[in-house]
C-alpha cells in the first residue's frame, strides 16, 4: 500500500527531524551550530531525493519509480499513479481508434478524411481502388491533386456539398462513382466514394427495355389503327358496330400516344450531355407553343402569353420546348373555364418561365408526387382528357438536365402555379454595342 501524502504528517515530521538537535544544542550549549547542522544535513538529503528522482525520470527506462523515503515516498508514488493512469487512458483510446479504423476498413465505399484544403488525412484501403489514393504515402497531399478530373475540382472548389457529384473512376475508366462531401468537426471533410456502377448499368438497362419495347410497339401500333380506320369508314353510321369501331379508335389513338410520350422520355432521360454552347431561340418556342395550345384552349379559356421576346438561353431545344409544352397543355387539360398565363422573362438575373391557371388545384398532399411516372391525382380524370402520367417526368428529366427544378404552388379550387427558373449562367447575354 502506498503512503498517501498529508501535510500534517510532513510537518510533524520536520519538526521530529530538528529534536534531536536541539537537545544537542542545550547539551552543549550551541543551539545555533547544532539547529544550523541538523539544516544542513536535511538539505542534502533533500537533494539527494531530488537527484534520484531527475535520473529516474530522465535516465533510466524503468516504469517503476525508486523507493522514496520519509517525505519524498507520496511524491513518487503519486507520479507512479499518474503514470498508470496515462497508460490506462492511452491504451484504451489506441483501442479506440483501432475499433474506428477497423469498422472504416469495413466500409463498402472509399472513405477519406481530408482537412480544410483538402489534404488527406487518413484513408481507407477500397481510396486506392476507386480514387488511387494510396495511405499512408499520400497522407498531406491535396485530394484535388490525386483526383485531377476537371469536374471533381470544380466541384471541390465550389464548396457546396449538398448534391452528390458522379465521376469516372480515375483507377478505372469502367467505374462510375458517387462522390459525397460532409463537412464536420473543425472545418474537416469526411469524403465518402460509392461504386455506383451496377446501378447505372441497371437504370441504363431499364432505360432501353422501356425505349426498345415502345420502339417495337410502334409498327403493330400504326398497321391495327390503319385496320380500324377502314373498318370504321365502312360501318354503317350510328350502329352499335361503329360505336364499337369509334372506341377501338379511340383506345388505339391513347395506346399510340402513350407509346409516344415513353419514347420522348426515354430519349430525354438518356441525352444527359447537353451541348450548352447550343443557343435556343426561347421567343420562337415560346409561339410554337401559343399556336399548339390555341389548338388545345375550349372557348371557355383565356389564353395569355406575356414573352420577353429577347430573352435566348444556353440549352437543347427539344427539351426546354418539351417542358414548357407539357406545362401550358396540362394547365389547359386541367381547367374547364378561366384563364391561363404564361409567362417568360428576366427576374433577378434568371430566366424564368411560369404558367399560372385557374383549374381545378392540386392537394398538397399529392404535389411531391406529381413528378414521378404515372402518377396522377385523378386518374379518370387524366384519362378523359388523354393524359398518359408521364407530362411531369418529361418535364422533370429535361430540367434537370439544365440544373433546374419543377415548382408547383397550388390551391384547390382556386389553380395552381407551374414554374421553373434556369441558371443565370444559362441566359445569352447580348452585347448591346454589338
Ligand atoms: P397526365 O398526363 O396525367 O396529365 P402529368 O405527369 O402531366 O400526367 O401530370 C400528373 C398529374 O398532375 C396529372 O394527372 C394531374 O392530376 C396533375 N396536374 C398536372 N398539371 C396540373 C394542373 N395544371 N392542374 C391540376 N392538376 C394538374
Amino acid at each position: 500500500m502506498f503512503e498517501e501524502y498529508s501535510r500534517f504528517r510532513l510537518i510533524v515530521r520536520c519538526l521530529l527531524w530538528f529534536v534531536p538537535f536541539v537537545l544537542a544544542g542545550l547539551v552543549f550549549g550551541q543551539l545555533a551550530w547544532s539547529l544550523l547542522a541538523g539544516s544542513w544535513i536535511l538539505i542534502l538529503w533533500h537533494y539527494r531525493q531530488l537527484s534520484r528522482l531527475a535520473n529516474w525520470l530522465w535516465n533510466e527506462r524503468s516504469i517503476t519509480p525508486p523507493n522514496g523515503s520519509g517525505s519524498w515516498e507520496p511524491i513518487f508514488n503519486g507520479i507512479y499513479r499518474l503514470q498508470g493512469k496515462n497508460r490506462r487512458r492511452r491504451t484504451h483510446l489506441a483501442r479506440m481508434l483501432s475499433r474506428f479504423r477497423e469498422g472504416a476498413e469495413a466500409l463498402p465505399d472509399a472513405t477519406l478524411v481530408l482537412g480544410r484544403e483538402g489534404e488527406i488525412q487518413w484513408s481507407n484501403k477500397l481510396a486506392e481502388h476507386l480514387l488511387g489514393v494510396h495511405w499512408p504515402k499520400d497522407a498531406g497531399n491535396r485530394i484535388h491533386n490525386l483526383v485531377r478530373h476537371p469536374r471533381f475540382v470544380r466541384y471541390w472548389n465550389k464548396r457546396e456539398f449538398v448534391e452528390p457529384l458522379e465521376l469516372v473512376s480515375p483507377v478505372n475508366e469502367d467505374r462510375m462513382l458517387e462522390i459525397r462531401v460532409i463537412p464536420y468537426g473543425d472545418k474537416q471533410r469526411l469524403l465518402i466514394a460509392r461504386d455506383i456502377t451496377r446501378i447505372k448499368q441497371l437504370e441504363e438497362m431499364r432505360r432501353d427495355f422501356v425505349a426498345n419495347v415502345s420502339h417495337e410497339l410502334k409498327t403493330p401500333l400504326t398497321v391495327l389503327q390503319g385496320y380500324v380506320e377502314v373498318m370504321q369508314m365502312t360501318a354503317e353510321p350510328d350502329t352499335m358496330l361503329a360505336k364499337q369501331y369509334g372506341a377501338m379508335e379511340q383506345q388505339s389513338q391513347r395506346m399510340k400516344n402513350l407509346v409516344d410520350r415513353l419514347l420522348v422520355l426515354s430519349r430525354i432521360e438518356s441525352a444527359t450531355d447537353i451541348d450548352f454552347e447550343q443557343q435556343v431561340d426561347m421567343p420562337a418556342v415560346m409561339e410554337r407553343i401559343e399556336k399548339e395550345g390555341l389548338e388545345l384552349a375550349r372557348e371557355s379559356h383565356q389564353l395569355e402569353f406575356r414573352i420577353d421576346t429577347n430573352l435566348t438561353v444556353y440549352g437543347d431545344e427539344m427539351q426546354l420546348h418539351s417542358a414548357c409544352a407539357n406545362l401550358v397543355q396540362n394547365a389547359l387539360r386541367y381547367t374547364d373555364s378561366g384563364k391561363v398565363t404564361v409567362s417568360w422573362a428576366l427576374e433577378a438575373g434568371r430566366p424564368v418561365f411560369r404558367v399560372a391557371d385557374e383549374g381545378e388545384g392540386i392537394p398538397a398532399e399529392h404535389i411531391a408526387r406529381l413528378t414521378e411516372r404515372f402518377y396522377r391525382v385523378d386518374s379518370a380524370r387524366s384519362r378523359d382528357t388523354g393524359g398518359s402520367g408521364l407530362g411531369l417526368a418529361i418535364v422533370k428529366h429535361a430540367l434537370s438536365h439544365h440544373n433546374s427544378v419543377l415548382q408547383v404552388e397550388s390551391t384547390v379550387g382556386k389553380g395552381s402555379c407551374f414554374s421553373f427558373e434556369l441558371p443565370p449562367t444559362l441566359h445569352v447575354v447580348r452585347n448591346k454595342l454589338a
